[in-house]
């Protein structure tokens, strides 16, 4: 991977970021992350950053919940990425990845407090994550979404994404694209690294914060848009498997989905396996604006 990276206070090209082999994080999943897109404008020949500042005040959040410190403020943060993508002189879409992770290198300390902390930025590009414009096919998982009182799936740990790769890795061997992954009570949790949205009628509903599902960005775009470009409100609240089956459109949302329909879930086909009018009304709205065609939400772009 040829790019430059931000390592521990440098910028370096990356293959001269090298962790060492008994880094705390690599074995005991001790570390935090976040995923956040830039986007071309084709036009405009402009890279701009979506909702930077938010990536990081969650990061913050994560941090002091981890016991991590964040080697600056948030500010400067933005500034430190915004320098990265400049270094890298790209002209397509690109993913950003912060991690602080615990750096120490030592087999058996497990006091968080008493580790230290590395932090990185990497970026590289990245178009589709999951197929936006066709839609998915997902399954409930046979894993169950971890718990709050396990990790804070809040908090983007990258210990809790083991639970990510194992359902996604049974959803792609069983021929689907993605899992939603339900809670130890069988009711809907997220799918594997995304938010899920039910449309019934002209609402959405989708598991509120006390289902242990990250407090998505995209989530919270979608929500505020619904509410002020749709006049449609969301009902944020636990919801049953069976609710799935009985939705009249689906959807899920992420930093990397984006916002990609659910056309079949289990084999049951959703809207008649197409994508439906509040999906793809929702879905055309936030491409105009994270692509920089929608100036009435250009204060959520951070240009490049
Ligand atoms: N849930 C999980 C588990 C995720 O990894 C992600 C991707 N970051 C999301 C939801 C969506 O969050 P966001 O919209 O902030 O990218």
């Amino acid at each position: 991977m040829k790019s430059i990276v931000y390592f521990n206070g440098k910028f370096l090209p990356y293959e001269e970021a090298c962790i060492p082999l008994a880094t705390h994080a690599l074995h005991y999943g001790t570390g935090c992350f976040e995923g956040i897109r830039g986007y071309w404008s084709v036009e405009k020949k402009k890279l701009s950053v979506f909702k930077l500042r938010q990536h990081y005040e969650r990061l913050q959040k994560s941090c002091t919940r981890l016991l991590m410190k964040l080697p600056n403020n948030i500010d400067e943060l933005c500034q430190i990425t915004i320098e990265v993508l400049k270094r890298n002189n790209y002209s397509e879409d690109v993913y950003i990845r912060p991690l602080i992770y615990k750096s120490s290198e030592i087999i058996t300390a497990f006091n968080l407090r008493k580790l230290d902390d590395g932090f990185a930025i990497y970026t590289t590009p990245l178009g589709r994550y999951l197929n936006a414009s066709k839609g998915i096919k997902a399954i409930t998982s046979s894993w169950q979404r971890v718990s709050e009182k396990m990790i804070p799936p809040w908090a983007k740990p990258t210990g809790l994404y083991l639970n990510t790769a194992l359902a996604k890795t049974e959803a792609e061997d069983k021929g689907f694209d993605e899992a939603i992954l339900l809670n130890t009570d069988g009711s809907v949790s997220e799918g594997s690294a995304e938010n899920i949205f039910l449309v019934r009628g002209r609402k959405l509903i989708t598991p509120s914060s006390t289902q242990n599902i990250l407090l998505g960005i995209t989530r919270a775009t979608i929500i505020e848009l619904a509410k002020k470009e749709f006049n449609i409100e969301t009902e944020e609240r636990k919801i049953d498997k069976k609710e799935l089956f009985e939705a009249d459109e689906m959807f899920v949302t992420g930093t990397g989905a984006e916002v990609t329909p659910l056309t079949q879930i289990n084999g049951h086909k959703i809207n008649g396996g197409n994508i439906g009018r509040v999906t793809k009304d929702l879905q055309t709205y936030y491409f105009s604006i994270v692509r920089a065609k929608n100036n009435k939400y250009s204060h959520w772009l951070t240009k490049v």
